[in-house]
């Protein structure tokens, strides 16, 4: 099993998962010429690509899918609740390529476990496993819940939202009040703090490699993300590096991981 993020954060979220049997992404939130040429770093085609899993209807998530399902003609898989926020926004996409999940569904030899999580519209974080491992991804959440803790737990690899620190949203002068609330409110987005109190349930439970992703631009930096929940599982007796390894995605894609 391969993993490789195209890009992470607002300015689009797209992740590459690959088995023996399948290849897919988990959202296309760059335009479809950049996921192209951020595939082929990885000698990746658009071809190759037999699906695109959708996790919500915001544009970070996905800007390239119309273009990309098209040009491919490659089946698009979302939620009935968040294809109804989906569906107005594509206009090239053949009838025949939208699919419909409600529960756990399998593409190729890859099964998918969708889990509701919370956020300001429909959205879902996945569980992807095949025979090589269990990979989750979860971004866009205000907030853990334990539903999500079992969905996630045993997964070796997690892309997990670091979205703010708490102290440069709240002194943020160029976020109005009232989206300050909405991104630090219970459907809003997972702060480092929280970020790193879920990482730490994870690490209990088996995970050996975290990928803080879905990092604000304005009000975090890859190295804040990082010391801070390093220090933060540090003060539970969790070392970076000998328990468990913390990258951070960024808006490019930064490494491979391989699951075998
Ligand atoms: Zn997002
Ligand atoms: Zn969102």
């Amino acid at each position: 099993m391969r993993v490789f993020n195209l890009s992470s954060g607002s300015d689009g979220n797209a992740t590459y998962i690959e088995t023996d049997g399948v290849r897919i992404l988990v959202d296309d939130g760059i335009s479809c010429a950049e996921t192209v040429k951020r595939l082929n770093l990885i000698g990746v085609s658009g071809e190759d690509i037999d699906a695109i899993v959708l996790t919500h209807e915001h544009t970070d998530h996905m800007k390239g899918v119309d273009v990309f399902s098209k040009k491919f003609n490659t089946p698009i898989y979302a939620h009935n609740d968040v294809w109804k926020g989906v569906y107005p926004k594509l206009s090239k996409t053949a009838e025949a390529n939208m699919r419909i999940f409600d529960g756990q569904f399998e593409i190729g030899d890859l099964l998918i476990s969708p889990v509701e999580i919370p956020h300001d519209v429909k959205c879902f974080g996945f569980t992807l496993e095949s025979g090589l491992g269990k990979v989750s991804l979860l971004t866009d959440l205000g907030h853990t819940t334990d539903k999500i803790f079992e969905s996630v737990k045993g997964s070796q690899l997690v892309y997990l939202e670091a979205n703010h620190d708490v102290t440069m949203l709240r002194n943020s002068t160029k976020y109005p009040l009232a989206l300050k609330m909405r991104i630090a409110g219970k459907n809003g987005h997972l702060s480092n703090d929280d970020s790193a109190d879920f990482a730490e349930k994870l690490v209990l439970t088996g995970t050996r490699q975290i990928v803080l992703s879905h990092l604000s631009k304005e009000n975090n930096t890859p190295d804040l993300a990082y010391t801070y929940i390093s220090k933060k599982l540090g003060d539970k007796g969790i070392v970076e590096g000998t328990h468990v390894k913390i990258d951070v995605a960024l808006t490019v894609p930064v490494r491979i991981f391989k699951l075998k």
